[in-house]
């Protein structure tokens, strides 16, 4: 896939009906609705200015929730555009619907550095089929695209790709910021290139070791994960998680990663835990030594030194993927350490991950890092080496 894109630095905005696709997914309260964390409507703010200050005549748009298909009051964008209002200090048109006659009669009355707001692209049942009709309706109320939802690039819907074909399109400042980062660690890395993945479960990141084992020089594994590798190489896991199915496969990787060069560490103590909690009775064992009844829960005291020093001389660092259980504090160590090691070192530091960067987020370390992604599924895809949809309907620079 080809990274460098057009952004809207390299068109004239101004005086043009400009349709922004952002990703207003925020959390909201269940009960009030209440908006919990506008971070998501905070990063959008520097393009959806940027467009304003050019005069351009903004027609926002986003999905909230999963509302498939169906207006769904209490999944309207009427609270976003309220926040986005406030931190903008301007009004924010908002629409009643998506293509219906008042968004089309709102789009055509905007004046350059007017805002308006169309509602869950998710009301209409053509957005996740990408149906090309209702990428014509939102086209037709613009003369530019500008993309800036990296957290749904990773979807081919009716707004996040299917525009692209009716209009000029382009991307904002938060994908371009992921394409520059991301992609240029994947394409051509600042070296050593050391991966970091952990998290859960081996399968819900075949994807990623393939791709890593490809490109990186080293590959760090640790959290829940690490006891399939363990399992495949005779070690006592305990209860830990393990998947069974992928302990071929593991046994694959530490093979291909000998054969290819690249440096595999796996933990070689573990923290484990006589229940999963967070007031468990913890002990330090070796790893592939863990007693019956107990589970891992962190990657132990020797494995933290081995990992911090293998990123210590890094040029680029790509983490997926906590080193233990990180919601619970006695088992969130392991992260913690990695975390401040990576804000210690020169690397080029990036976070993919929703977790991942949660984990970041709360342990404090979120500002001494590079990149933390804006995009969970969409970075972990990205990683992947895969084509996101998102990116590749933009123009090339
Ligand atoms: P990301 O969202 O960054 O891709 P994942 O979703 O793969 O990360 O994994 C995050 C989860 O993995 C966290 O909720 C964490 O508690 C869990 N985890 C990490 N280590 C372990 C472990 N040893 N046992 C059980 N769960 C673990
Ligand atoms: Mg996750």
């Amino acid at each position: 896939m080809n990274y460098n894109k057009k952004t809207v630095k390299d068109i004239d905005v101004s005086g043009k009906k400009v349709l922004l696709r952002c990703d207003f997914n925020v959390p909201q309260d269940k009960t009030t609705g209440a908006i919990t964390d506008d971070k998501r409507i905070r990063a959008a703010l520097p393009t959806i200015q940027y467009l304003l200050d050019q005069g351009a005549a903004v027609i926002a748009c986003s999905h909230l929730g999963k509302p498939k298909g169906e207006v769904k009051p209490e999944l309207s964008l009427k609270p976003v555009s309220v926040r986005l209002s406030e931190l903008l200090g301007k009004p924010v048109i908002m629409a009643g619907d998506v293509v219906g006659p008042d968004a089309k009669a709102k789009a055509a009355a905007l004046k350059p550095g007017q805002i308006m707001l169309l509602e869950n692209t998710r009301f209409e049942k053509g957005e996740t089929k990408n149906d090309p009709a209702l990428a014509k309706a939102m086209a037709d109320m613009a003369e530019i695209y500008v993309s800036d939802a990296f957290g749904a690039v990773h979807r081919a819907h009716a707004s996040t790709a299917g525009v692209a074909d009716y209009l000029p399109a382009v991307s904002g400042f938060l994908i371009q910021k992921e394409l520059e980062i991301i992609g240029g660690a994947l394409a051509n890395p600042k070296r050593p290139l050391v991966a970091i993945l952990g998290g859960s479960k081996v399968s819900s990141k075949i994807g990623v070791i393939n791709n890593l084992l490809e490109i990186a020089d080293t590959i760090i594994i640790g959290g829940g994960m690490a006891y399939t590798f363990s399992a495949a190489q005779g070690g006592k896991v305990g209860d830990s998680l393990l998947e069974a199915d992928w302990m071929d496969y593991s046994k694959e990787m530490v093979e291909k990663a000998a054969a290819k060069g690249v440096k595999l560490l796996l933990p070689v103590d573990t923290v484990c835990a006589d229940k999963f909690a967070p007031d468990a009775n913890s002990q330090v064992v070796k790893a592939g030594e863990i007693p019956d009844g107990w589970q891992g829960l962190d990657i132990g005291p020797e494995t933290v030194a081995l990992y911090c020093a293998a990123v210590q001389d890094a040029g680029t660092v790509i983490w997926n993927g906590p080193m233990g259980v990180f919601e619970f504090p006695a088992f969130a160590k392991g992260t913690e350490a990695v975390a401040e090691a990576l804000s210690r070192t020169n690397a080029i530091t990036i976070i993919g991950g929703g977790d991942s960067a949660a984990a970041v987020q709360q342990l404090g370390y979120a500002d001494k890092m590079t990149h933390i992604s804006t995009g969970g599924g969409a970075s972990l895809e990205f990683m992947e080496g895969k084509e996101l949809p998102g990116v590749a309907c933009l123009l090339d620079a």
